[in-house]
Order: C-alpha cells, then structure tokens, then sequence
C-alpha cells in the first residue's frame, strides 16, 4: 500500500489542475482497502474520494482529505462458451489498454468505446457511452466493498440501475460502495454496431463487414480529430450533459430555430449541449486560462495554467448564457471538488 500526505494531483486529473490532497492512498488488494477504509472510519472528520483516472472530475481548490485510488489490476476469464466469455477485469485496469486487449483477442463488444480516457472501476460507476454503445450492455456483475463494513457486495446488472452517465454508484449508493472488479460479458463473434454517424461509411464503403480492429481504429481516428488528447490539452471531455426537454418546450424551440438538432430520449427530447453552446457565441472563446474547445463546443479546457476555479467560473456564464437564450438548465456531467 501506497501513503503519501500533501501530495500533488496533477497527473491524477486529465483537467491538469494543479492541487494537493492532505494524504493519497493506493491499495493493491481487498484487504488494504478494508484497512484503509477502517482508518478513514477512525476519523470521520475529514472528508475521503475514491478516483479512477480523474478524468471527470474539476478540482476547483486543494482537496481537505484523502484521496483513494485502486491498485488492484488484472483480466480474468471466469466463464467460457462457444459464443461468449466472462471476463474480470481489476478496478485500476487502464480503460483504453482493456479495449484494445479485447479487440486483439477476438472478444468484442467494447470497440465503439475505444479510447474513452479513465479506468475500468469507473466504467461501471459511470456507464461510459460513445458511438451507440453503453457499457452497461456489457457489464454482468460489479464487484464491490461496502465502505461502512468492508463486505463484499456482487451488484448484478439490473441491481446497477443504469441510465444515460448513471449508475447506483452516482445515486442513491453514492459514497457507500467501491468497485473493485468489474466482470463484462464479451462476445466471440464480432457484431459490428457502426450505425451511428461518423462509423455509417464503414459499412457502405466496403462490401465486407468491418472488423473489430477496423471499428476502433475509425474509433480512434474521429476522436482525435474531434476531442483534445489529455497529454497534450486539458479537459474532462464532455463538460456538460445533453439536456432532455419536454415536447411542448422543443416545438416552441424548433419555431425560433428550425435547424436544432434533436433526439427522442426517454422523458422527452435531447438537444446537444455543444450545439446550445456554440449558439451563444462561446466556441472557441476564453475567459482567463479556461477556454470552449475550438471544435467542440462541450468541452471546457485548460489553456495552460487555468485553476479549477476559473474552469467553474466559466462553465457558470455558460449555463447563464443558456438558461438566458434558450430556457435550459445544462448540469454539468463532471463531478465539482
Ligand atoms: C478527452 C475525454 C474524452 C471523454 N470521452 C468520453 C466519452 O466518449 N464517453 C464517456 O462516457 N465519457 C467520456 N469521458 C469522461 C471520462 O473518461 C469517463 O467518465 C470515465 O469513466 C472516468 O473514468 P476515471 O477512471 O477517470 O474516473 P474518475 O474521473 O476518477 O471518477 C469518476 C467517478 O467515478 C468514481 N470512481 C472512480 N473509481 C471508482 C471505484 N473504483 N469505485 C467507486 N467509485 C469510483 C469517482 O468517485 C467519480 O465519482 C471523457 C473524458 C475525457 C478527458
């Protein structure tokens, strides 16, 4: 087990927000999580988080308390058939490194979520989506501790009760559990799921169904020319989450503005928020050292020296400017520390 105190979150954040916690801790097992956890019970003052790879958080100061992170990695296969696979996969597995291990091994299902940034724990606290495809349609079982007694507790799918960048673990069990391992039901036969957008030209460009390999690295290639690569520029990705309006208030919005895209979603219909963005005029502007991505209006970025703060302070005109012009709430999709 790791223990560090007054150490710097920089490389633990994709913002590169740099801030420090009072102590960092990295367990390699279930049993130096339950001595963590009975440590952090000794002394409820300060305040703990969990994080994966900080790839959907904004630390807007200095975190007060301690900050956990999981060491546990490995893939296992646990059930074998002739058409599928279970495969456990450690909390701190690399996401991205998962999806490219699977496609190279012939088990598929994950490919359209190719190059999300973030570790396998957080894949089922967050149901990840991109392309068509939400890990939930994938996860059998998560494995957990609960944080008050360090039990063992096996969520099964529907007990996750997913929704769009929601889980059990966002909701009502917020803070009361902490994933482990995640066991994902993978296919041996390659189902190509390519009818969302951009993936569409795969299928009528060839005659021949596209491979798994083919699928992410078309993936690969539109995220890169869409969204900022974390190395290089700071961000959480989607900053905010596409808001879902009633009927009656999406007719009145489609009479000012005919060409508003739009989706039926359950409760109503989704509007982009990146699109709701770029019509208030921020796409590619800036405000200090926190800025709108020049291509894509829902991501909020670091230009280089930004704090937390003036990340937050951005995003508040943001939804003020909608709210104003459009009489939406956007609710921001990463999580405020
Ligand atoms: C450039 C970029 C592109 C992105 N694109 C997408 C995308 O296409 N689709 C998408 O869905 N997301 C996207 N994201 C968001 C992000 O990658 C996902 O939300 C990811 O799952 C976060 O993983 P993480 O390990 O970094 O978790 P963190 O950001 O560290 O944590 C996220 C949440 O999970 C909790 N958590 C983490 N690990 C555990 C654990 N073991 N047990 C219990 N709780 C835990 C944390 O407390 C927090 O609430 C993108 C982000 C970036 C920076």
């Amino acid at each position: 087990m790791q223990i560090h105190s007054d150490y710097s979150l920089l490389r633990h954040n994709t913002f590169g927000i740099d801030v420090k916690c009072r102590q960092f801790v990295e367990y390699n097992d279930e049993n130096e999580l339950r001595k963590t956890l009975k440590m952090l019970k000794e002394n409820t003052e300060a305040p703990w988080l969990h994080i994966g790879g900080g790839s959907n958080l904004l630390f807007t100061k200095d975190y007060p308390g301690t900050i956990l992170h999981s060491g546990i990695y490995g893939k296992e296969i646990i059930e074998e058939s002739d058409e599928s696979v279970l495969l456990r996969v450690g909390a701190a597995e690399d996401w991205d490194k998962l999806v490219e291990w699977c496609v190279e091994k012939g088990l598929h299902g994950l490919e359209n979520l190719s190059l999300i940034p973030g570790e396998a724990g957080a894949s089922a606290v967050q149901n990840i989506g991109a392309y068509g495809v939400e890990v939930e349609s994938l996860i059998e079982k998560v494995e957990t501790l609960k944080v008050e007694t360090g039990e063992a507790r096996i969520f099964l799918h529907d007990e996750c009760e997913y929704g769009y960048r929601t889980s059990v673990f966002k909701q009502q069990h917020k803070g009361k559990f902490i994933v482990t391992h995640v066991q994902y039901r993978l296919s041996k036969q390659f189902f190509p799921q390519i009818s969302y957008g951009a993936l569409k030209d795969l299928s009528e460009k060839n005659d021949m169904p596209p491979t798994a390999a083919e699928v992410r690295n078309k993936v690969i290639r539109i995220r890169r020319e869409k969204l900022p690569d974390p190395a290089e520029i700071g961000s959480a990705g989607s900053f905010f989450m596409n808001p879902v309006i009633s009927e009656s208030q999406f007719q009145a919005l489609q009479s000012q503005n005919p060409d508003i895209p739009h989706y039926p979603a359950k409760g109503g219909i989704k509007v982009p928020a990146g699109w709701l963005i770029e019509q208030c005029g921020w796409k590619g502007k800036q405000l200090g050292q926190a800025g709108v991505h020049p291509r894509q209006a829902l991501v909020l970025i670091n230009l280089g020296h930004a704090t937390g703060a003036e990340i937050a302070q951005l995003s508040r005109k943001i939804q003020e400017d909608v709210a104003e012009r459009f009489n939406i709430t956007l609710h921001p999709e990463v999580l405020f520390l």
